[in-house]
């Protein structure tokens, strides 16, 4: 037996929005939700959390105010429901005063399902008294993470919303986010007065990506040929550390023939505003971005995440890589790792402004974050432990599943290696780079070693075992093991308390060696494709095109994304299904009775014309 509520909530999903079955862990909080609980929502990027509360606020009578920081989206965001049938409207500082009018009004007098609003305005007094002269269903409060001082993305304005169940005690509120670790979860907690509220803690897991972490070459050509070979005409969002990089990546791709466009605060806020759009809109491109861009873009069919520097946690590196694959189809999260991020991030640290307390964090979080690099066993399951759910099988989706690398006992390398550095320290008082002492271990006679004396060390030319970028990998790992520091602006190596273990043979060093990957990875990656809910046919692929022109057009007369008309898997399941009727097309995910009624003539031409 369902209750009234989950009927309700049932016919929501399936009449507006056209989606069948809810997502896990969506149904409990939205029946909690509509029964008049408060709820604290922890959920993965991608997992679903907006019909957490847009379900509830169509159920319950009244209008459901969502807070959320990201202003530039309130219009698309809104766009995206009204296509739905939903009635929604925003008020932030974009709109002029006749506008906001209007929208107080349509408040006042019932006419909308959803409100969004930037938390600024929650400082207002005519905000408060707009509130009280209206019916309100609940309060949603979107990336809740803001509320936290000591996470990244913290909002002053954000700390208002305690007075909200002050002033409503009546009001149910849900927050949510995608900031999974403990202490942010705690903060939001506190901060938000959400102690008797549900907690709703779903699986972070997002199986259908595909985590890859590969030796960083000559990244940008390794990108473009990830790009050509598996993600050709797809959606893509690569993020670079620095602002040149960002620009140089963008330059690059586009020389190649890759639509790519670049991202990063330095840019002109018009400029960064026309790229976020045209990226949201179009198809196929390839955004290359700081992580200055990102937060509540909810673009669903992002298929791969491009990481070409080190991300500093695996907190920002799992809400980057997130953003692939929303619309549950296979993705790609992909990053390119070499020694000179760890160099570079250790200096970073070593140089930053910030308390001993600041760095010792940073350290403990770029440590977890090498350790994701350098695992010899599953990624995801890693990942996974790491957000407090331990005890995940290998999980056949990552480069580590898929095509395992060896494990080997560095011991030796690294008492070579780290003897060399003693030496240069003990015997020369001079600290040098990766570079050099790898030369004087290979007992390369260039210009450096000559010019000071080098050739003359014991150590020198004791290391031909190994090649140079099978040293360099060595490096890397001592780095990454903490066996070995990097100190001052140049990134000289020295030892550490811990090198001094190795070198007393108290300890040994297992290493990772990279396989022989992208050949089977890319076989493996095309298996997992086929695996997909829809796949399509040599036959499907044509008219699916034909259904993409369509859309393209469509979005382009409304002035909204492309995605706001039909996602990608609900045009792969026209293409491969073939419906020849309403009634059939009314049976497909993502085809809700507004769009039915709007699109479902045109999309059966499309079909029709195509066959
Ligand atoms: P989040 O905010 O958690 O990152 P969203 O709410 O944006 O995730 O949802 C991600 C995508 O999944 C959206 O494109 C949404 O339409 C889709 N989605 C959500 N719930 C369902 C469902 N029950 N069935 C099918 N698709 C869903
Ligand atoms: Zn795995």
């Amino acid at each position: 037996m369902t209750s009234p509520g989950e009927q309700d909530a049932l016919d929501a999903l399936k009449r507006v929005f056209g989606y069948d079955s809810f997502r896990p862990g969506q149904q409990e909080i939205i029946e909690h939700v509509v029964a008049g609980g408060d709820a604290l929502v922890l959920m993965p990027t991608g997992g679903g959390k907006s019909l957490c509360y847009q379900i509830p606020a169509l159920v319950r009578p009244g209008v459901g105010v969502v807070v959320s920081p990201l202003i530039a989206l309130m219009q698309d965001q809104v766009d995206a429901l009204r296509a739905l049938g939903v009635r929604a409207a925003f008020l932030n500082s974009t709109q002029n005063l006749d506008q906001r009018r209007e929208v107080e009004r349509a408040f006042r007098t019932g006419e909308l399902d959803l409100l969004y609003l930037a938390p600024e305005r929650l400082q207002l007094d005519s905000t408060a008294q707009l509130f009280d002269q209206g019916k309100i269903a609940l309060f949603a409060i979107d990336e809740a993470h803001c509320v936290s001082q000591w996470g990244h993305d913290f909002r002053p304005d954000y700390l208002a919303l305690s007075m909200l169940h002050e002033r409503w005690p009546d009001v149910p509120r849900i927050a949510l986010t995608a900031t999974a670790t403990r202490a942010t979860h705690n903060e939001i907690t506190e901060r938000l007065g959400l102690g008797d509220a549900r907690h709703f803690v779903a699986s972070f897991d997002r199986p259908n990506i595909q985590y890859r972490i590969v030796p960083k070459n000559s990244p940008q050509k390794q990108l473009l040929e990830l790009l050509r070979s598996e993600h050709e005409g797809d959606a893509a969002i690569v993020y670079c550390l620095s602002r040149a990089t960002v620009e140089k990546t963008a330059d690059f791709l586009a020389n190649n023939g890759i639509p790519a466009l670049p991202y990063h605060a330095g840019l002109d806020s018009r400029i960064r505003e026309r790229h976020q759009s045209r990226f949201l809109r179009e198809d196929g491109l390839v955004m290359v971005a700081t992580i200055a861009f990102g937060m509540g873009i909810d673009k669903p069919d992002v298929r791969l995440v491009a990481h070409l520097d080190l991300p500093k946690s695996i907190e920002g590196y799992y809400q980057e890589t997130g953003r692939a694959g929303r619309d549950g189809l296979p993705s790609t999260a992909w990053m390119a790792y070499g020694l000179a991020d760890v160099v570079q991030q250790r200096k970073m640290i070593d140089s930053s402004e910030g308390d001993f307390a600041f760095r010792r964090a940073a350290t403990i979080h770029l440590d977890a974050m090498l350790a994701l690099c350098e695992t010899v066993s599953c990624r995801r399951a890693q990942l996974l432990a790491y957000f407090g759910e331990p005890g995940g099988a290998a999980c056949g989706n990552c480069d580590t599943c898929l095509a395992p690398p060896e494990s080997w006992d560095g011991t030796i390398a690294a008492q070579k290696f780290l003897s060399a550095v003693y030496r240069l320290k003990n015997e020369r008082n001079q600290k040098f780079g990766a570079g050099q002492v790898i030369d004087v271990l290979l007992g390369k006679e260039t210009e450096k070693v000559r010019q000071h004396r080098h050739d003359e060390l014991t150590v020198f030319g004791i290391g031909t075992e190994l090649r140079e970028g099978e040293w360099r990998g060595v490096v890397r790992q001592l780095l990454a093991q903490g066996l070995l520091g990097v100190e001052g602006d140049y990134g000289t190596l020295v030892l550490t308390e811990a090198s001094a273990e190795v070198l007393a043979r108290r300890r040994e060093v297992p290493m990772r060696r990279e396989p022989e990957r992208p050949a089977k990875i890319a076989k493996a990656a095309r298996t997992a494709r086929t695996a997909a809910p829809v796949d399509l046919s040599d036959e499907a692929r044509p008219l699916f095109e034909r259904l993409r022109a369509w859309r393209a057009a469509t979005a382009k007369e409304q002035g909204v994304p492309a995605y706001v008309i039909f996602h990608d898997a609900t045009l792969r399941e026209f293409a491969s299904s073939r419906p020849s009727s309403l009634e059939e097309l009314s049976g497909i995910t993502g085809v809700g009775e507004n769009k039915l009624n709007r699109y479902g003539e045109q999309i059966l031409e499309v079909l029709a014309e195509g066959a």
